[in-house]
């Protein structure tokens, strides 16, 4: 099961060199991710069941990859429930803090260790070109963390503002962006909802805007919170688009399902008073396969939209 994982991985190779080469239970691997960031593996064990074989794990992946090291990234709050312990810890070889990865020609670094996730938004790859190949003039990246919508619209847009809350994440972005010899990205720090209205209320417009907020749903209880999160932060971006802007919004909420997605970004335009189109709905790449037998595989859900005056 975990060869036929990583002989799916294939058509990524000329792509990236990061991407996910297990996807829990949607490679058949209940609990396990395992992600590639060039010639290092970081791993998560998920379940106690899967904990006692960890050392046969190990042994597979060093056999099938030979990678320079492997982390276990086991620090989601999940692994409590589980009566294991959170910890970040080398499981073999050498691995160090960042390590550089590409992306659609585009580089950046992952931090192992202390990013989120188990190093970087690897789910975002196809989103990020996707945007990045129809950006133009002046750009917005809200909730940009390490910048790396910012970089694929830097490479069309005139000018990028990537806005984060985190002012660490995007000392990060400024260092990804001298990177790839990007001038053209301004970092700034700011809670993105109040950034979005102070730019309403400067009658601020951007013709290429992404909205990629962290889950506002981080349980079923406050589905409810979040969607009106979702629907204000997008009603607002979607105010601030110049005619004819391009516009691609996410929502990684588990609890948020692709039908609640759509009644969200409808809402949005109809309260924003402007006349939108929905060009593409994706989902998740191929690393990250949704099972439909199984929906808790699928989180990820994205929409491509255009301001049509
Ligand atoms: N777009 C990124 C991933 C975003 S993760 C990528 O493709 O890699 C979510 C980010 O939102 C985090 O960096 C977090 O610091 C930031 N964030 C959370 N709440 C915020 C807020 N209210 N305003 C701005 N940024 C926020």
């Amino acid at each position: 099961t975990l060869a036929r994982a990583i002989a799916r991985r294939t058509p990524l190779h000329p792509v990236a060199t990061g991407y996910r080469l297990v996807h829990g239970e949607g490679d058949g691997l209940p609990s396990l991710v395992v992600d590639r960031y060039d010639d290092v593996l970081v791993v998560q064990l998920l379940s106690a069941g899967l904990e006692t074989q960890r050392a046969h794990i190990v042994d597979a992946l060093q056999e099938l990859l030979s990678p320079r090291g492997i982390l276990a990234r086991n620090d989601p709050a999940v692994r409590t429930r589980e009566g294991l312990q959170r910890t970040v810890e080398v499981l073999a070889g050498e691995v160090p803090d960042t390590i550089e990865i590409t992306e659609h020609g585009v580089r950046y670094l992952a931090a192992l260790r202390t990013g989120q996730k188990t190093g970087a938004f690897l789910d975002q790859r196809d989103n990020r070109a996707l945007i990045g190949a129809l950006a133009r003039g002046r750009a917005l990246d809200c909730f940009s963390y390490h910048g790396s919508f910012a970089l694929h619209l830097a490479r069309h847009a005139e000018h990028v503002t990537a806005v984060d809350v985190s002012a660490a994440a995007l000392e990060r972005a400024g260092e990804n962006a001298a990177r790839n010899g990007y001038t053209n990205i301004t970092p700034v720090v700011a809670d993105a909802f109040e950034y979005l209205r102070q730019a309403r209320t400067n009658g601020d417009r951007f013709d290429t805007i992404v909205v990629d907020p962290p889950a506002f749903a981080k349980n079923r209880a406050s589905v409810e919170h979040a969607m009106r999160g979702y629907a204000d932060i997008n009603r607002i971006a979607m105010q601030l688009l110049a005619p004819g802007g391009l516009m691609f919004t996410a929502s990684c909420s588990h609890h948020v399902h692709v039908p609640d997605f759509l009644e969200v970004l409808e809402y949005a335009a109809a309260e924003s008073g402007r006349s939108i189109a929905i060009r593409q709905i994706t989902l998740q790449p191929l690393d990250h396969p949704i099972l439909l037998t199984v929906p808790e595989t699928g989180y990820l859900k994205g929409a491509l939209l255009e301001a049509m005056d």
